[in-house]
């Protein structure tokens, strides 16, 4: 199964993505855990490009193919080869990043980008994905660390964005869910969990 954890930064979803496949591994199951940008060597330096730089300036449509080709080698290289060996694959953040930052952010055509992303993506998608939704004062709030590239656009920027999470999971119901990240964690984590066990049941082969 393949499953992503998407939502502004701050939204939780790094520490609910790490309680998750803790919980999984207890279970007796083995995740794959990656990241989007990265976790492959060529995906790791557009990362590092992407966030961590001001050297070179990024237009937004720059921008938005280096998301894709990040993704397109992580797909090729880790990915397809984890699912097609039956591995449960859980990935921090996935295409619908790109739909909502470039897209509703950023103002590029959302429907333009869903098609470069399946092409990028060999129209590989998460049966599961948990949108982490919180508003993005709160969200900036709860970050301590130095701002990256990203993070340093504007709180009109991030509206729009998260904005676009919220339209974009109410497109997609049975695979996107809107989790309310305003609460504990614990309850959240509880909430994954039961929302994967009900997917993992529905994919049971009858
Ligand atoms: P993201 O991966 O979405 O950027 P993180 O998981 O790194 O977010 O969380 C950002 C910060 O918020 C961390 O300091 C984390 O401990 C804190 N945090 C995570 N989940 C919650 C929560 N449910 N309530 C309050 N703070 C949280």
């Amino acid at each position: 199964m393949f499953i992503s954890f998407d939502g502004i930064d701050g939204s939780g979803k790094s520490t609910q993505l790490r309680l998750f496949s803790d919980w999984l591994k207890a279970t007796g199951k083995t995740p794959l855990l990656c990241r989007d940008p990265g976790s492959t060597p060529l995906g790791e330096k557009i990362r590092h490009l992407l966030l961590d730089t001001n050297e070179a300036s990024i237009g937004r449509r720059a921008e938005m193919f280096l998301y894709m080709a990040a993704r397109a080698q992580m797909v090729h290289e880790i990915i397809r080869p984890a699912l097609e060996a039956g591995k449960i694959v859980v990935v921090d953040r996935f295409l619908l990043a790109n739909i909502a930052y470039q897209g509703y952010g950023g103002y590029l055509d959302v429907k333009k980008l869903w098609d470069i992303g399946r092409f990028a993506t060999e129209s590989t998608s998460p049966e599961l994905t948990f949108v982490f939704d919180l508003s993005p004062e709160v969200a900036a709030e709860r970050i301590s660390r130095p701002k990256d590239r990203m993070e340093q656009q504007g709180l009109s920027f991030f509206q729009r964005v998260s904005e676009g999470y919220r339209i974009e999971a109410k497109k997609h119901p049975g695979k996107f869910f809107l989790i309310q990240a305003d609460r504990p964690e614990e309850a959240i984590a509880a909430e994954i969990r039961e929302l994967y066990q009900e997917k993992e049941k529905s994919m049971v082969p009858k």
